[in-house]
C-alpha cells in the first residue's frame, strides 16, 4: 500500500545485507519503491535494483554536489537511459548551498541542462534543495519545468516555497524530519499542501525518521512518515497510504 518515492537502496550502506532491507519494506506495506541514481557511480547500480525487482523503479540524473563532473556525454547518457521501462523520471537535480561542493554556477548550468532534458524526453523530475529555495523556484520558472512538473522531495521550505512549487505542478514530498518534534515548519506546512499534492519518502540511508533517528534509514520506516502524515491531516494511517500512493502513480504515470 506504501509508495515510497525516494531511496537510495544501492548506497554502499546496504552492501551488507540489501535483500534484507528490502523484504523488511516488503513487510512494512510498501508496494513500490522509486530508487534514485544520481551520479557516474550510482546510475548503473540503481538500474541493476530495478531490473532485479519488479516493484522497484528507477530515477537518474546528476545530484548539485557532483555538478561539477557532469559532461556532455554524461548528459546523452541521461537521454538514452530516459527510454529505459523502468526509468520513471529524472533527477535529483537541483541546488545545494549547504555542501557547495560544486561552484554554485556550475550547479545551476547542470539543473538547467537536466530541465531541458526532461522537457525534451517529457519525463517528471525530481528536485534536490538545500539552502537555495529562492534560486531553486528562478530556474524551475526561467526553464519552464511547469510543462513536465515533479516532486519537491524531502521538502524542507516555507510554505510560500511549497506554493510557487505547487503553482508550477509539483508535488511536495516529505520524509524522517517531518517526524521530529522540533519539526514545527515541515508540520505547519505539510498541513497546508493539497491532499492530492501529497508524497511520502525516506531518502535512505540518510534522514532517519523518530523513533530511530540517528540509526541508519530505510525504506520500511516509510510508515512512520505516512502515520505523522495522517495525524498532521486527521486521517487513518491506511486513508493516507492510499491517497500518497494515488499521487505517486499519477505523477509517475504508472496506471
Ligand atoms: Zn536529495
Ligand atoms: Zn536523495
Amino acid at each position: 500500500m506504501l509508495f515510497e518515492t525516494h531511496a537510495h537502496l544501492n548506497a554502499p550502506e546496504f552492501d551488507e545485507d540489501r535483500e534484507e532491507v528490502i523484504a523488511r519494506a516488503r513487510e512494512n506495506g510498501v508496494s513500490t519503491i522509486v530508487n534514485i541514481g544520481f551520479n557516474a557511480e550510482t546510475i548503473p547500480t540503481c538500474l541493476q535494483l530495478a531490473e532485479k525487482h519488479d516493484f522497484i523503479y528507477a530515477v537518474v540524473g546528476w545530484h548539485p554536489q557532483d555538478a561539477k563532473d557532469m559532461t556532455d556525454e554524461h548528459l546523452e547518457w541521461l537521454e538514452e537511459l530516459s527510454r529505459h521501462p523502468k526509468v520513471l523520471g529524472l533527477g535529483e537535480m537541483g541546488l545545494d548551498y549547504y555542501w557547495d561542493t560544486s561552484p554554485k554556477d556550475v550547479q545551476a548550468e547542470v539543473f538547467r541542462k537536466q530541465i531541458r532534458l526532461a522537457r525534451k524526453v517529457n519525463l517528471p523530475i525530481i528536485i534536490h534543495n538545500r539552502d537555495a529555495h529562492q534560486d531553486v523556484i528562478t530556474i524551475l520558472r526561467e526553464e519552464k519545468a511547469a510543462e513536465v512538473g515533479g516532486i519537491m522531495h524531502c521538502f524542507s521550505g516555507s510554505w510560500e516555497t511549497a506554493k510557487m512549487a505547487l503553482d508550477m505542478n509539483f508535488y511536495i514530498s516529505f520524509g524522517g524530519p517531518l517526524t521530529f518534534k522540533n519539526a514545527k515548519q515541515p508540520k505547519e506546512v505539510a498541513a497546508k499542501v493539497p491532499l492530492d499534492r501529497l508524497l511520502i519518502e525516506t531518502d535512505c540511508p540518510y534522514l532517519t525518521p523518530h523513533p530511530f533517528r540517528g540509526k541508519r534509514n530505510e525504506s520500511g520506516y516509510v510508515r512512520y512518515v505516512c502515520e505523522e502524515m495522517a495525524n498532521i491531516h486527521g486521517m487513518t494511517y491506511e486513508e493516507m497510504a492510499k491517497q500518497t500512493a494515488e499521487n505517486a502513480r499519477r505523477l509517475f504515470r504508472l496506471d
